[in-house]
């Protein structure tokens, strides 16, 4: 039989306390065992208790601590299967993408919108087709939620309480779990299985809006290693001086401190084009660069990673503008 490393990090999958008390983490592998016991039939499991939090307590030291438990444990394994709360399955499923170059064996991300324990729960069918995934799915970071696998670093959650939790917009499934099950090859990794968790957190992302005033960044500026900005369709925001709101300052002053600064777009579907308007050529003449098709969350964990194993600003910056792990086109 196959052997699945199944870690679990905490998430809403495993709460108990639906309305009228609030969901908090609970006891997760004795239920496990109660609700799915014909897991043990699709596998041999060794389940391992990484933490059990509410996703929205991660943080990039986190993602760091597991994948080195990941790099560590996998060579005992076919595959693992992660599980995690839906707020910021994205970002570490982008991390653990970059962390973890040269992936030989499926790594798959799953959580529910309703926990195991409640009788509509969704989880039962993710975690059963996540461990699907890791079985026969592509060798690398993925993400499986109602019955599609995606590639990790693609994916954005997009609903609060349907079972659709996650898209893709600008790759296409890597499988597709009906009555038959269907998986792509998968992202092919060159060079050998490696471990490169260190992370940068002193990255900010910034999202564009009308009435942003530039005077509220300045102070913020020197405190920050990187920063992504999400500007609105092709990478735009506001360079005109006539409300004394122009972000082409930010990019100056970013420039002249040394910070890196990414752009990325708010519209989820295709990529940011600094050619195209004056606002992206502004952003260019200051040595920014395009985020591409990258969801911004990945831009930010690209940045996050890039600024940790990069001290040369070339060497970041084509790191930054290369397809790694199949994060942009
Ligand atoms: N707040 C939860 C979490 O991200 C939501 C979920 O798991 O769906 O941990």
């Amino acid at each position: 039989m196959k052997r699945i490393l199944l870690i679990h990090t905490g998430g809403t999958l495993g709460m108990a306390g639906l309305r009228p008390r609030v969901l908090k983490p609970a006891a997760f592998f004795k239920l496990l065992k109660e609700r799915i016991p014909e897991l043990s039939g699709l596998a041999s499991f060794e389940l391992e208790l990484f933490s059990n939090i509410d996703s929205s307590e991660m943080q990039p030291e986190i993602w760091s601590a597991l994948a080195k438990r990941l790099y560590a444990r996998l060579k005992h394994f076919d595959g693992a299967v992660v599980t995690h709360g839906t707020d910021t399955l994205a970002y570490t499923a982008a991390a653990l993408s970059f962390m973890l170059p040269g992936l030989d064996k499926p790594v798959v991300l799953t959580g529910a919108q309703r926990p195991l324990r409640e009788v509509r729960s969704d989880a039962r069918l993710n975690l059963i087709d996540a461990v699907t995934a890791a079985l026969q799915g592509p060798q690398e970071v993925t993400v499986c939620f109602d019955s599609r696998l995606y590639r990790g670093n693609r994916v954005r959650k997009v609903s609060v309480s349907e079972y659709d939790a996650f898209d893709s917009p600008n790759f296409p499934p890597l499988g597709v779990l009906g009555v038959e099950t269907r998986f792509e090859k998968g992202w092919h990794a060159k060079g050998p299985f490696k471990l490169k968790a260190e992370i940068e957190p002193a990255v900010f992302l910034l999202k564009v809006f009308p009435g942003l005033n530039p005077e509220w960044l300045s102070s913020l500026l020197p405190k920050l290693k990187g920063l992504v900005v999400e500007a609105h369709g092709a990478g735009n925001f506001p360079v005109s001086k006539k409300w004394g709101r122009s972000l082409e300052g930010v990019f100056a002053q970013a420039y002249q401190l040394g910070i890196p600064v990414a752009v990325a777009s708010q519209a989820h579907r295709n990529g940011v084009d600094l050619s195209l308007y004056e606002a992206g050529q502004a952003a260019l003449a200051h040595g920014a660069m395009s985020a591409a098709d990258m969801t911004s969350s990945c831009a930010l964990v690209k940045l996050m990673h890039g600024l940790a194993h990069f001290e040369n600003p070339a060497a970041l910056r084509r790191y930054f503008v290369a397809n790694s792990a199949g994060e942009r086109g």
